[in-house]
């Protein structure tokens, strides 16, 4: 593995992207360092500012894009926006780490155009679309509307599977961390 890599998990919302890099974080070995988006939705359940993300107004994060703070950012969802902080890339590489984030298709894309053989984009399959369902309704974290939301999003999301370096189903947790383990130790 080489130093300084930037590492780009994509795929629709319940998949389980956090849960794998929640794990991967677990081996010292892979040197990461997550990277806190910014976003203007509210916190889910458990989640803490400055540690999944950091939640600020729609006001805030349109200031933010205005002053030029971000290296990428979308409006995923109508109405919510999420952004990678040019300061949290800075943080991380500053510190040695290689940098994982967790972000839409169409930022993932943006990230490799810009940082090159420097990235590595590995998008993430859901076994099935029912399994993706059960999926966000178990996480118990979001509103009937919104899980409809986000499920009327995945087939377009799918779509851009192809144009990733590299495709990892999620059908059993273990083994989708160890997949993506070697992919970012051979990167
Ligand atoms: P994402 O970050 O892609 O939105 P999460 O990591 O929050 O997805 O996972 C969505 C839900 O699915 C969570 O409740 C998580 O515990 C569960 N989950 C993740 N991976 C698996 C898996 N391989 N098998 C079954 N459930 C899973
Ligand atoms: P969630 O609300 O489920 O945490 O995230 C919704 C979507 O926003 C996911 O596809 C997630 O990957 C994406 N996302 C999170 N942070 C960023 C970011 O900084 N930039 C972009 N483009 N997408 C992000």
């Amino acid at each position: 593995m080489k130093k300084g890599k930037i590492i780009v998990l994509s795929a629709p919302s319940g998949t389980g992207k956090s849960s794998i890099i929640k794990n991967l974080m677990d081996y010292p070995e892979l040197n990461l360092g997550f990277s806190v988006s910014a976003t203007s939705r509210e916190p889910r359940g458990k989640e803490r500012h400055g540690v999944e993300y950091y939640f600020i107004s729609h006001e805030e994060f349109k200031r933010k894009a205005e002053a030029g703070d971000f290296v990428e950012w979308e409006e995923v969802y109508p109405g919510t926006c999420y952004g990678t902080l040019k300061s949290e890339v800075q943080r991380v590489t500053e510190a040695g780490q290689n940098l994982i984030m967790d972000i839409d298709v169409k930022g993932g894309l943006n990230v490799k155009k810009l940082y090159g053989e420097q990235a590595i984009t590995i998008f993430i399959l859901p076994p099935s679309k029912e399994e993706l369902e059960k999926r966000l309704k178990g996480r118990g974290t979001d509103a009937e509307n919104v899980i409809k939301k986000r499920l009327e999003k995945a087939d377009f999301e799918l779509s851009f599977a192809p144009q990733f370096d590299v495709s990892v189903v999620n059908d059993n947790l273990d083994k989708a961390v160890e997949e993506v383990k070697k992919i970012i130790i051979e990167a």
